[in-house]
């Protein structure tokens, strides 16, 4: 059965600018519907790692929050912390982050709260019973809410081809603990040839499993590394790149859609998305700088099924040309650009899984904002 993904373009006029165009989505999705008076209504997020500009505006943000408010819920904004040391990976720095990123209280009017508390230890065990996880561990603040709502901004990833719902909820509201269980099957290979020994790989990695060693080039000790692939991107000559353990290149995913599940199994008729498709950059919002979007803005998304709006989201992606001056520059016209962003990722494999666990539909009727 297909599901209702409603839809609308960027265009804006002084009648219906793009914040108006948000409330409407809100209510064509039938969010008011889902929202009882007094219920704690969890809004899930990418609050953006400094330096990154790719992330939701926060006047979006500001926009929903007044429509959950309407509708009689409390609203606080959410993400877990995240496994790599950067400048989200306990509740200070994230907290920290977020302010600095415009998602001041001021600014959105709503709450925040970390979901997986102070340093990542807050979380609910929920049981799944699934091909690799049986529990997962979902930061309590999301679990223990009556409402999500998960607002995502749909981008490239380096590691899933793209990031959208169901990386969103699966991936960002794991605990730190259960982002590493995701993780477990990524391990990094230093390109040694290329290597030019500058350490910032070690100053980014969470856990010291890499270092400049005596002979002047990086060394990993795969007991340490925990897979967080973050040194992959942080190193600024290339020399790092993803060896899946195991050729388990799409267990990564579907881990991702297992925990997604875990997060909505308490939730049933309780749950929605709104997906941003604008600034559509090449990598995740996980990362201290954004890149020249890809593919030009294409709209916002609203929907009750993840996979169906990821679905959208992708089809919608691959019928844009790419950009010139972007990293699909002399690529522009590939049919699948994350295939092309990202060779030998599958990014399809979320979707499949995602289906056949029951998270969602990849069917779907693309309904537009008169
Ligand atoms: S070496 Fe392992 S733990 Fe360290 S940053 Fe790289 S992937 Fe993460
Ligand atoms: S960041 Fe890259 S170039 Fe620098 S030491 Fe690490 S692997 Fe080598």
């Amino acid at each position: 059965m297909s599901s209702k993904v409603h839809f609308t373009d960027m265009r804006a006029t002084q009648k219906l600018n793009l914040i108006d165009k948000v409330g409407r989505l809100f209510s064509e999705a039938g969010f008011k519907e889902i929202i009882s008076p007094g219920e704690l209504v969890a809004v899930k997020l990418h609050f953006g790692e400094k330096g990154n500009t790719g992330f939701i505006r926060p006047q979006f943000i500001r926009k929903i929050v007044e429509e959950i408010k309407k509708a009689g819920g409390k609203p606080f904004l959410t993400d877990a912390n995240t496994l790599y040391a950067g400048s989200r990976s306990n509740a200070v720095d994230h907290l920290r982050t977020a302010i600095e990123n415009g998602f001041a209280y001021a600014v959105v009017d709503a709450p925040l709260v970390i979901a997986d508390g102070l340093s990542g230890k807050d979380y609910v065990q929920v049981p799944v019973d699934l091909k690799h996880c049986k529990d997962v561990k979902i930061g309590s603040a999301v679990a223990l809410a009556d409402v999500l709502l998960a607002v995502t901004h749909f981008k490239g990833h380096e590691a899933t081809g793209f990031g959208g719902a169901i990386k969103n909820v699966g991936m960002g509201c794991g605990s730190r603990a259960g982002k590493q269980v995701m993780h477990s099957d990524m391990l990094p290979e230093v390109k040694t040839e290329k290597c030019r020994a500058c350490s910032r790989c070690n100053q980014w990695c969470p856990t010291g499993a890499i270092a400049v060693g005596e002979l002047k080039m990086a060394v990993l000790d795969p007991q340490l590394c925990i897979g967080c692939g973050e040194c992959t991107i942080t190193c600024p000559h290339g020399a790092i790149s993803v060896n899946w353990r195991n050729n388990m290149k799409d267990a990564l995913q579907e881990k991702m859609a297992e925990y997604a599940s875990g997060v909505v199994k308490n939730k049933k008729g309780k749950i929605g998305f709104i997906t941003f498709l604008n600034n559509i950059t090449p990598d995740c919002d996980c990362f201290s700088f954004s890149d020249a979007p890809v593919v030009k803005d294409i709209g916002i998304l609203a929907s009750r099924d993840m996979v169906a709006i990821d679905q959208a989201c992708a089809d919608l992606v691959n019928m844009e040309r790419g950009l010139p001056g972007s990293r699909l520059e002399g690529k522009e016209d590939v049919k699948d650009k994350f295939a092309a962003l990202t060779p030998g990722i599958d990014w399809s494999r979320q979707l499949v899984y995602g289906e056949e666990i029951g998270l969602g539909s990849r069917e779907y009727e693309l309904v537009k904002l008169e």
